[in-house]
């Protein structure tokens, strides 16, 4: 038996603040969680997580730490240990050093409620245009904490650590999620969704999406602004003509221009993205193409064109 620096365990100095003792022992809870850690090494990190939680136990509870700091270095000076085991049934998630200090009696460090801001999500939410100019209801999946229902988030099992979440209180499942995009949100914005975060104890956090589009055939996106393509044929372009435009709501009926040449770009204004009454404008780029074949007769009067062009 060797007697166990607390401290060290949890990586604070002796002097730490009630408040750093809480901190210290939440990152190392989640860093060490069983779940988050290949099948291999879970033992290690379940062997950690007990460490952890018992050095919480003592260090997190103003009565035990007290003792501790007095008792701690010279324990086995202490009263001679009982049977502890007897005391903790199922109590080997404490080790003996623990057992013969507090004999079963310790006063339990509830993890204190956490801040709901440590508790949020941050995830990115790919849309289609479409769906960013129009606003949709998108249901997807996420992993996120919740209180563990075999110790009710307690960590705790009689004496022991709760076996299915390793004494942090919590577990990590896949979470359904829907959520109500309203219309016209532009790359990069993001929606909060209030108590969709992970569930700690006594709080919810927050879900915070990020908007991301998926690329588009038709459109090039720069910031509210789009981009598409037009095709005209080299009459129409010349004659000018009304030709189909694709717009996020479909394609629309555009005047061409008499006279449009390639790369000319007309502009749509409030076809682009970004909330009703608000949006950008959506820029038609001229391209000049070409039937898939020339009849004769067309060919010819290309050729007079061409002569004409010389002439
Ligand atoms: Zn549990």
């Amino acid at each position: 038996m060797t007697s166990k620096d607390y401290y060290e365990i949890l990586g604070v100095p002796r002097t730490a603040s009630d408040e750093e003792i809480k901190q210290a022992y939440r990152v190392l809870a989640r860093r060490n969680h069983p779940d988050l850690h290949p099948e291999k090494e879970k033992e290690l990190h379940t062997r950690r997580m007990q460490e952890v939680n018992e050095a919480y136990t003592v260090l997190g509870s103003k009565e035990n730490r007290a003792k501790y700091d007095q008792l701690g270095s010279d324990w086995e000076k202490g009263p001679p240990p009982r049977d502890a085991r007897a005391e903790s049934p199922g109590g080997e998630a404490f080790s003996d050093f623990f057992r013969n200090m507090f004999r079963g009696g310790a006063e339990r460090a509830q993890p204190e409620e956490q801040s709901p801001s440590e508790l949020d999500i941050e995830a990115t939410l790919d849309l289609t245009l479409e769906e960013a100019v129009r606003g949709v209801e998108k249901s997807f999946s996420l992993m996120a904490a919740g209180l563990c229902q075999n110790c009710r988030g307690t960590g705790r099992k009689g004496a022991s650590f709760c076996p299915v979440c390793g004494g942090v209180g919590e577990v990590r499942r896949r979470r359904e999620v829907t959520a109500k995009i309203p219309p016209g949100l532009l790359p990069g914005a993001r929606i909060r969704l209030k108590g969709k975060g992970n569930e700690g104890p006594g709080a919810r956090g927050d879900l915070y999406l990020t908007i991301r589009l998926q690329p588009h055939p038709d459109f090039k996106v720069d910031g509210a602004n789009l981009e598409t393509p037009v095709r005209a044929m080299p009459w129409q372009a010349a004659l000018g003509s009304t030709v189909s435009v694709s717009t996020p709501e479909g394609p629309v009926r555009l005047r061409l221009p008499k006279g449009a040449r390639a790369g000319t770009r007309l502009r749509m204004a409030g076809k682009g993205l970004g909330k009703p009454g608000e949006r950008g404008d959506l820029f038609a780029r001229v391209e000049i193409d070409l039937p898939e074949s020339l009849s004769p007769k067309a060919e010819a009067l290309f050729k007079q064109l061409e002569e004409e062009s010389h002439a």
